[in-house]
């Protein structure tokens, strides 16, 4: 069991107001809110430990080097992955995915195909299709269901000898749904193909163990769990990032630079050029903190039961639509309000207080598939309290009849 105010007590940005009300923060999927101490270690790093990584003999930069392998350490630990050479620092889930688009595909020739899905977000959609300006790649997507959940039956059906690679969202930032990538993966790798995993989503609310999945990729972003921004992580099996070319070029990724021969780094640093956000990286450490003290087994039952009530909850307003209805979805409900416009939606309920995301959530394909535009989104995080759901509840039967 958590306590609620402890918890809360870490977040000061949840004591304030927007027009004059509480604010009742509900758009964690785009991005959770920090506590108070990820935000004292990036202070604490620019006033006493602020110098360049791996690159000086000085004391500052041995410190701060130390502060980011550590996080590599806590984070290769985190998803269970076998070594810290397989944890690479990238800006976010966006750059983690491109990363792999551009340099695994690298392999990819005229007439290969790849498998993606309907609810993926755009940054598992865009950066294959930018592969197609050079080659000749087909995609293929894999459809839902009424409820929200992959057709696996599909899916198993678009395998042909041509399938060279599968990427896949692990939860639906729209829907919630928690697709069975375990059993997706294992179905790759019988044709030898491997995947992607997006974990932008899931790496908040489920435990990670990217070895017990067998996942050859796996993409999530510090800021959606507690972090900061800036900080993203991909996880790559070793033997397919060894095989892989560098995906920037610059500092830190070099063994040895000629302008005859240039030699690269070993893992992770290959994928590493540039100064990375060692800052953020090393802050980073303490959302993970966070989270183990937390527990993530009482995050995900506390998120759980707020899903559930709220759910319920909502069935009492007239014309109410959720999209997304997969059992043990997670923690994030889609709505509209009969034929309302979702931004009017989301408008009038800042107007008292509650934050809510609206729009297409970076998914326009899936909102073709579902017959929209957008949607409204509401979303928890381990913060968030029952009375909150009760204002949230309570400003939706105030703006109801405005939008009829
Ligand atoms: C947020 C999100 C992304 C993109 O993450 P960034 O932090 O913006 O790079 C990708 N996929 C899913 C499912 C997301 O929710």
């Amino acid at each position: 069991m958590i306590n609620i105010d402890t918890i809360r007590s870490q977040f000061p940005i949840l004591d304030r107001r927007v027009y004059g009300r509480p604010l009742v923060y509900l758009d964690n999927t785009a991005t959770s809110q920090t506590p108070r101490r990820v935000v004292e270690a990036i202070e604490q790093m620019y006033f006493n430990t602020k110098a360049n990584v791996h690159r000086g003999v000085h004391t500052l930069s041995q410190e701060a080097t130390d502060l980011q392998e550590h996080t590599r350490e806590r984070v290769a630990r985190y998803i269970n992955a076998e070594s810290t050479e397989e944890i690479i620092f990238t800006r976010g889930t966006t750059e983690a995915i491109n990363l792999v688009a551009a340099s695994y595909g690298n392999f990819l020739e005229n007439g290969d195909e790849i498998i993606l899905t309907v609810m993926e977000h755009h940054a598992n959609i865009v950066p294959w299709q930018l592969l197609q300006r050079n080659k000749r790649l087909s995609i293929k997507v894999v459809p839902i269901n009424e409820r929200g959940e992959l057709r696996l039956d599909v899916y198993r059906s678009l395998f042909t000898e041509r399938t060279r690679f599968v990427a896949v969202t692990h939860v639906s930032n729209v829907l919630g749904t928690v697709n069975p990538v375990k059993e997706i993966i294992a179905e790759a790798h019988r044709h030898g193909v491997p995947v992607l995993v997006d974990g932008a989503q899931a790496s908040p609310h489920l435990k990670i163990d990217v070895r017990d999945l067998d996942a050859d990729f796996y993409a999530f972003s510090a800021h959606k769990m507690y972090g900061p921004t800036g900080v993203g992580v991909l996880y790559g099996r070793r033997s397919l990032l060894q095989s892989m070319p560098p995906y920037q070029g610059g500092g830190e990724m070099i063994g040895h630079v000629s302008f005859e021969k240039t030699t690269f780094a070993e893992l992770p640093f290959k994928f590493e050029a540039g100064t990375p956000d060692f800052v953020g990286i090393a802050a980073f450490a303490k959302a993970l903190d966070f989270i183990e003290e937390t527990g993530m087994e009482n995050i995900a039952a506390h998120e759980h039961e707020l899903l559930e009530y709220a759910t319920e909850r909502m069935m009492e307003i007239d014309g109410m639509r959720i999209f997304g209805t997969a059992p043990g979805k997670s923690a994030v409900i889609s709505f509209l309000i009969g034929h309302a416009h979702h931004y009017d939606t989301g408008m009038l309920l800042d107007k008292l207080g509650v934050a809510v995301r609206t729009g297409h959530h970076c998914a326009q394909p899936l909102m073709t598939a579902l017959g929209i535009e957008g949607t409204v989104r509401a979303s928890f995080a381990v913060y968030n309290t029952r009375d909150e759901v009760d204002a949230f509840i309570a400003a939706l039967h105030r703006i109801a009849p405005m939008l009829q």
